[in-house]
């Protein structure tokens, strides 16, 4: 029997006990974009997962979900537009601070990125507590966008991301842990 998508995905994430710190169990992708054929698994699948949410632009955050979702962008024939750490990008941007389990942190866009309200799919490697993803739909928002989903590649459904994105909106994820 053909093993499902996501088991043949898991296989090939890199369990790093203790990363970047104690406690937390790092669920690295690095092995799943060296390999071609899983990696085209990867964009295939959640391209098939989220086109019928219908995104005119893919917002990928830093850093990893440039990688997941300028791919995505180019398989889908979207465009892509960043969200980045503070002090990144040029030009007049928006911004949000959002809270962090110890501290804060800040994301930013360009003012004129989502000109038109265009709909727009977030996009990340990983969907933890969520507090990233749930940070960049306001930021989005403020911007002028419409947020019409969410896609991760891996989820860790025990630490429930999902309670904190908006109800009504589609949350897609290739692997779930
Ligand atoms: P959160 O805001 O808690 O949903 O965290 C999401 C962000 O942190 C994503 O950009 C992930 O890349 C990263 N992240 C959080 N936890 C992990 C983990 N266990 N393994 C890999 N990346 C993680």
């Amino acid at each position: 029997m053909d093993l499902s998508l996501d088991q043949q995905l898991r296989a090939l994430v890199r369990d790093v006990p203790d990363f970047p710190k104690p406690g937390i169990l790092f669920r690295d992708l690095s092995p799943l974009m060296r390999d071609p054929r899983a990696w085209r698994l990867v964009v295939e699948g959640l391209a098939a997962k989220v086109e019928s949410h219908r995104p005119e632009l893919i917002v990928g955050i830093e850093a990893r979900g440039f990688l997941v979702g300028n791919a995505l962008a180019f398989a889908m024939d979207r465009g892509f537009v960043p969200v980045r750490k503070p002090g990144k990008l040029p030009g007049p941007v928006e911004a949000i601070d959002y809270s962090l389990e110890y501290g804060s942190d800040r994301l930013e866009i360009q003012e004129d990125a989502l000109a038109g309200a265009p709909r727009v799919l977030i996009i990340d490697d990983l969907l933890a507590t969520g507090g990233t993803a749930a940070a960049c739909a306001s930021l989005v928002e403020k911007a002028g966008g419409v947020v019409c989903g969410y896609g991760f590649v891996a989820e860790l459904t025990e630490l429930s991301g999902r309670n904190r994105l908006q109800k009504n909106l589609p949350i897609e994820a290739l692997i779930s842990y």
